[in-house]
């Protein structure tokens, strides 16, 4: 749903302002699935809405039910791409988990969704649909969406312009009514859309994916990393910091004998407290695993890895994923056999839009 796209189908019918408001409410307010349910909207505008701006571009095709409170949607694109979204229950509070892209580019060996490839980004209409769906799940537990988090399918920073239009809509306080600093962008650490970010006034928070302390081990675990190594992403990051005031969030995966060692603590505070002095905060990730023969790190060596923090005196936070049984946890988006993804990109071969 693009909201944008319905008040643009306002100005060609000539209908008067307050009907803008009546369509803000209708769609971040009253969460309505069809034009036809705005009963505020006369019969005639509502019908060029639903031909020129459906509230539902996608297909809801799925949703599963963790059994700790999590729910899983599946989606398809008019053009038959997947993407996911996933609702989680923190107590009372609900955050949701949006995909940016169908598939992803990047490649991460860790990351499910990177097996896929990249079909297509997602636009702000079909990113925003995303977080109707999640707010509509959780009106249905008398709840509302407190956090939005970019950390499902696709990396955001190479869709950026469709995930600030998205945050946009979400922020909009006569819509959703989100607050900026409820959003949060995670990013493998492409450099460009974080120099981007640092010119974006809207109070988004960033979050990078860092996962390794040194060049060699990021390569390998990120391709990513042979573009922008470690010491270009710092220097960004510094740049961000400098210019924003802003905290960055720092995310590290822990795998087993991989990227856990004391050693590997040790860097990873020295590179905090060389590149970002008091603007971080770390986000120590349990892995799931996806199929990559990578595995989570071992109780003990996370409380070793955590002890180092600790010393170092490194904020941080140890995150649980939610929704494993359903593979809804982190990195576990992508539909599986990726056949529905491989269709949709030769369609689109076929016929080029
Ligand atoms: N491309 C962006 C956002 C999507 S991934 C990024 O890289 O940040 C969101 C987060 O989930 C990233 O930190 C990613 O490294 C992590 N992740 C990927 N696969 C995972 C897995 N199997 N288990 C736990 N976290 C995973």
């Amino acid at each position: 749903m693009d909201l944008d796209a319905a008040l643009a189908v306002l100005a060609e019918e000539g209908a008067p302002n307050y009907r803008a408001d009546q369509i803000r409410q209708a769609i971040s307010r009253d969460f309505i699935t069809a034009w036809d349910e705005a009963s505020t909207l006369p019969k005639a505008l509502r019908t060029a809405l639903e031909e020129r701006a459906p509230v539902r571009e996608l297909v809801l095709e799925e949703q599963q039910y963790s059994q700790d409170g999590t729910v899983k949607a599946r989606f398809s694109t008019h053009d038959g791409f997947p993407a996911e979204a996933v609702l989680m229950r923190h107590g009372d509070r609900h955050a949701v988990c949006l995909s940016s892209q169908s598939g992803c580019a990047l490649k991460c060996t860790f990351c499910a969704t990177g097996t896929m490839g990249l079909g297509r980004s997602l636009t702000k209409g079909e990113i925003y649909e995303q977080l109707l769906w999640a707010a509509r799940t959780a009106r249905d537990r008398n709840a509302r969406i407190r956090n939005v988090v970019m950390m499902g399918m696709g990396e955001p920073l190479q869709n950026l312009d469709n995930v600030l239009g998205f945050c946009r809509l979400a922020n909009d306080p006569d819509g959703f009514g989100l607050g900026a600093r409820s959003i949060a962008i995670s990013t493998a650490g492409w450099l460009p859309g974080i120099e981007a970010l640092i010119a974006e006034p809207m109070q988004v928070k960033l979050a990078v994916s860092l996962h390794a302390p040194d060049d060699v081990l990021r390569t390998e675990l990120m391709p990513v990393n042979k573009r922008y190594p470690i010491a270009e992403l710092m220097g960004m990051l510094e740049r961000y910091r400098e210019e924003t005031r802003r905290r960055v969030y720092v995310e590290y995966l822990l795998l087993d004998q991989v990227n856990d060692r004391v050693e590997q603590a040790d860097r990873l505070a020295d590179l905090l407290y060389k590149h970002l002095p008091g603007g971080h905060h770390v986000n120590l990730i349990w892995y799931n695993p996806t199929g990559s023969g990578l595995n989570a790190s071992a109780p003990e060596r996370v409380e070793r890895f955590q002890a180092v923090l600790d010393k170092r005196r490194i904020p941080y936070t140890l995150r649980r994923s939610k929704g494993s049984d359903i593979d809804a946890a982190c990195g576990q988006l992508a539909v599986k056999g990726a056949a529905a993804a491989a269709r949709a990109a030769k369609r689109a071969e076929r016929e080029p839009a």
